[in-house]
C-alpha cells in the first residue's frame, strides 16, 4: 500500500495548549462549515464534548450523522466500532444515490481508540464457535444477536445468519424477536447485557451457558449444558462496568439512606439485581433529568458521564458508584491534539485515520442494523 506523507505530523500538536488547539479546530470548522460534523460520545472528556456538534450514544450519533444533509466528513470522537457504524449508515446505498455517489468520510482521531469489549470477540473466534456449536446443536435453530458494541465483521456475521444487532435499550425486544424465529439465541460480545436481559424474560442462569473462546472444547461447556441452553452467552464484558461491585452498593446505601442506585445493564448480575433502576446511557440521563430535585443517586456507569451529570444537575445529589476510577481508557485517547491533527490533515488534503468498512461487510452489517430498527 502506498503511504502518503501527511501535511501535518502529530508530534507538534501534543505540545500545544488546549486553547491553541481549540482555536485551530474552530478554524477548520469555519473552513468546512456544514460539511463537517464533530460527534462526541457521552463518555468523552469534557474538552472534547464542548467542541462536539452532536452528543449522544453510539447509535444515536451515527444516525444523526447519517441523516444530516450537508455532512461530508464526520470526526467521530468515540471508539472504533462506532466509527464503523457511522460509515455503514452514512454511506448506505440510498444515501450514496442521493449524493451522486459521494461518500461521507469518517475520521477516528486516534486509531488506537478501540473497545475492550468489542476486542473480546474476534470474527474468527465467532465463526469457530458457530462451527463447533454445530457439532452439538442445529445452528439453523440458533439466532445470533450482537450488541452494537462489536466490530462490523460481527454485525455482518449476524446479518448473514438471520440475526440482529441490539442496543442496550432494545436488547429485550431483539432477543424476543430472535426467539420468534428459533428456540435458541447466541448473544455476544457482552455476557452481562445478555444475561441481565434474558433473566428478565424468565430464562434462568442454568439455561445460559457461557462460551469461552479460549477453552479447549465447546467453549468450556458439556454437550448436556449446550442442549439445555436457551441463550448461549459469549465470555466478554466491558472493563468499565465490570468494576462495579455489590459492596459498593451496600456502602452507598449505608452511608446515604434513601439513595437510589442507577446502573447500566453492562454491569454484572450481582450489581444489576441490587439496583433500583437500570438503563442505557440515554435512559440514565433522562432518569436523572426527570427526577424530583433533591433526589440522591449513586450511578454505575462511565466516570466522565457521571461527573458531567453532577455538573449539569446541581439540584440532584449524584455520586459515582465506586471508590475506584472506572473510565473508558480507550475513549479517553481521543484528545484535542488528535482531533486538531486529523482535522487539519483532512482540510489540507491528506485525510488520515479514515474508517471505511469494505462493501460486503457493510452490506451484511446493514441488514442486521435494519432489523434492529424494526424492533425498537
Ligand atoms: S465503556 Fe466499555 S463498552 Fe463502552 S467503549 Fe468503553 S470499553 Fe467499550
Amino acid at each position: 500500500m502506498q503511504t502518503v506523507e501527511l501535511v501535518h505530523e502529530l508530534k507538534p500538536y501534543k505540545s500545544l495548549s488546549n486553547e491553541e488547539l481549540r482555536t485551530r479546530i474552530n478554524a477548520v470548522r469555519e473552513d468546512l462549515d456544514e460539511r463537517l460534523l464533530i460527534l462526541g460520545h457521552h463518555y468523552q472528556q469534557d474538552e472534547v464534548i464542548e467542541l462536539a456538534d452532536l452528543r449522544g450514544d453510539s447509535y444515536l450519533l451515527s444516525q444523526m450523522a447519517a441523516d444530516s444533509e450537508g455532512c461530508r466528513v464526520i470526526a467521530f470522537c468515540g471508539v472504533h466500532f462506532m466509527a464503523e457504524t457511522a460509515d455503514i449508515l452514512a454511506n448506505r446505498p440510498e444515501k450514496l444515490t442521493e449524493r451522486n455517489g459521494e461518500r461521507v468520510q469518517v475520521i477516528l482521531p486516534d486509531m488506537a481508540a478501540g473497545c475492550s469489549m468489542a476486542d473480546m470477540a474476534a470474527i474468527d473466534q465467532i465463526e469457530n464457535a458457530w462451527d463447533e456449536m454445530g457439532e452439538v446443536l442445529e445452528t439453523s435453530d440458533i439466532t445470533p444477536v450482537t450488541y452494537i458494541n462489536s466490530a462490523a465483521s460481527l454485525k455482518a456475521f449476524v446479518g448473514r445468519h438471520g440475526g440482529i444487532v441490539c442496543t442496550s435499550s432494545n436488547a429485550k425486544a431483539a432477543i424476543k424477536w430472535a426467539f420468534a424465529k428459533t428456540s435458541r439465541v447466541m448473544f455476544f460480545p457482552d455476557q452481562h447485557l445478555g444475561r441481565n436481559t434474558a433473566l428478565g424474560m424468565e430464562i434462568t442462569n442454568d439455561q445460559m451457558p457461557v462460551w469461552d473462546p479460549h477453552a479447549d472444547e465447546l467453549g468450556g461447556n458439556t454437550e448436556a449444558e449446550l442442549e439445555n441452553s436457551k441463550v448461549i452467552l459469549w465470555k466478554g464484558h466491558c472493563s468499565v462496568h465490570q468494576m462495579f461491585r455489590p459492596e459498593h452498593v451496600a456502602m452507598f446505601r449505608k452511608k446515604h439512606p434513601g439513595i437510589q442506585i442507577l446502573v447500566h445493564p453492562e454491569c454484572p448480575q450481582d450489581v444489576f439485581e441490587l439496583a433500583d433502576e437500570y438503563g442505557s446511557t440515554g435512559k440514565i440521563i433522562r432518569t436523572v433529568k426527570e427526577a424530583p430535585p433533591g433526589s440522591k443517586w449513586a450511578i454505575g456507569t462511565e466516570l466522565h458521564l457521571v461527573n458531567r451529570l453532577k455538573h449539569e444537575h446541581p439540584e440532584q445529589e449524584i455520586h459515582f458508584l465506586s471508590p475506584v476510577v472506572c473510565m473508558c481508557a480507550t475513549m479517553y485517547r481521543i484528545d484535542l491534539a488528535h482531533l486538531a491533527w486529523s482535522l487539519e490533515n483532512y482540510r489540507d488534503g491528506t485525510p488520515t485515520n479514515i474508517i471505511e468498512v469494505d462493501e460486503d461487510t457493510a452490506k451484511w452489517s446493514l441488514v442486521a442494523l435494519e432489523r434492529m430498527l424494526e424492533v425498537r
